[in-house]
């Protein structure tokens, strides 16, 4: 028996960014995507997870939503509504929660959210990790547009970086998705009723104390606020892409190396600044971004181990990749890197990571985290590279192997294997696969 049983609804909004397709006739939430409103597909997906209890903040046009779905009975499940009578922001309207029952923990959504997630999993982790309040987080198509949010290694939320605040020049994307699971607690320590904004006068004041936490997913999450946005989310739901996406299901990943692959190769890489997109990279994640794969890096950075640069240097160079990707609408799902290296007995070396560990290609250390942490099929899924080191691992791990003719173009010879397909660059490479 699961414990969450109920979700709130922020309806409110009035949608201004969408006003060629509610004419100002409906609010938001009511706009139909591939056949349903916004607020069917968000009940849909609330219920399978045993979610029957909904609570719906109404403002403008809220009315229609009220004619619409009544107390819930057609969708099977059972609805109350809040109604707003001057906006009260993201979290004002929370207050009147003090009065619902809602149990220890409550989902909250927007109501321009389109998702299609595994609630269990979230709720696992909330329940887990004791938090007041899991953020679902994730790298999205619009970073530079986007509230996003530092976590720390134990995926505690230590800070919001807002949209429109100045940040670094190199960032990750990890993007607040408006998708959240709420302690009441958080409900019951609020002072007063009036206008509040969930992120930046609720939220905020618990980051960095161990007790806000992102919970990171690769499924389908994406707010439907712009006419653009609209499109492609509609698009993605003719082909049941949000479903596929759920990790109830098995995944299909298209695994890609690094260095010679997505950026130019230029030997060891330890300054960020010498980091360069190959040729069709961006083309090239666009179309699996916008398929039903997943596009996860898996790369051997031995420059930690041989002493060229720290941890957080490569982290740095990737959050550099992250950003040219995230400013020009492309994302890679996760990236994992070997840090290691096994020869002892070179100068400057850092022993520390002078280690035979499971993770170094073409060993399948980095491949098995990834199947499990994500439910992939291997025999579905694909390992893109420019080296027979990653051929072999590709061989190693059960995936069908792509060679891309960039980078070192297979010239490493460092295994006698010969890859299952050829191309001529990732680009062409991930054409073939998504035929
Ligand atoms: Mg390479
Ligand atoms: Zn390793």
């Amino acid at each position: 028996m699961r414990k969450i049983r109920t979700a709130v609804i922020q309806a409110g909004g009035k949608g201004t960014r969408l006003i060629e397709l509610t004419k100002d006739e409906i609010p938001k939430p009511l706009i139909k995507i591939a056949g349903k409103s916004i607020l069917e597909w968000q009940i849909e997906n609330l219920k399978r997870y045993g979610v029957e209890k909904i609570i719906i903040i109404v403002g403008y046009l809220g009315y229609e939503i009220k004619r619409c779905f009544g107390d819930g009975e057609k969708l099977g499940v059972s609805i109350e509504y809040i109604e707003e009578s001057n906006p009260l922001g993201s979290g004002g309207s929370l207050y009147f929660l003090k009065e619902k029952n809602i149990g220890d923990d409550f989902i909250l959504i927007y109501g321009d959210v389109m998702f299609n997630i595994n609630w269990n999993r979230m709720e696992d982790f909330h329940i887990q990790s004791k938090a007041y309040a899991t953020l679902l987080v994730h790298p999205n198509t619009h970073p530079f547009d986007s509230d996003l949010v530092a976590l720390n290694s134990k995926s505690q939320v230590e800070n919001f970086l807002l949209k429109g605040q100045k940040r670094e020049r190199w960032y990750k994307n990890c993007v607040n998705a408006g998708v959240y699971i709420l302690s009441k607690k958080i409900v019951f320590e609020m002072g007063k009723l009036c206008k509040l904004d969930l992120e930046k006068d609720i939220l905020i004041k618990y980051a960095g104390k161990g007790v806000l936490y992102g919970y990171y997913t690769t499924e389908y999450v994406k707010d439907a606020g712009t006419v653009k946005r609209f499109y492609e989310v509609e698009k993605a739901f003719l082909n049941n892409i949000p479903e596929k996406r759920n990790l109830a299901n098995k995944q299909k990943c298209i695994f890609l190396d690094r260095d010679g692959t997505l950026n130019v190769y230029k030997g060891l890489l330890a300054d960020e600044e010498e980091f360069e997109l190959e040729e069709g990279t961006i083309q090239a994640l666009k179309a699996i971004n916008q398929s039903e794969y997943l596009a996860i890096v898996v790369t051997n950075q031995p420059v930690v181990a041989r002493g060229m640069c720290e941890l957080e240097d490569v982290e740095k160079i990737h959050r550099k990749m992250t950003t040219l990707l995230g400013n020009e609408g492309v994302y890679l799902d996760d990236i994992i890197f070997c840090p290691h290296h096994p020869d002892k007995g070179y100068a400057e070396e850092n022993v520390k990571f002078k280690i035979d560990c499971e993770c170094r290609k073409p060993k399948t250390g980095m491949i098995d985290s990834m199947v499990s942490k994500y439910n992939i099929d291997v025999k579905q899924s694909y390992m893109i590279g420019d080296t027979t080191v990653d051929i072999q691992t590709g061989i190693n791990a059960g995936l069908t192997t792509v060679l891309v003719h960039t980078g070192e173009a297979g010239q490493d010879k460092r295994y006698d294997i010969s890859a299952d397909k050829q191309s001529k660059n990732l680009l062409e490479a991930v054409k073939m696969l998504l035929v």
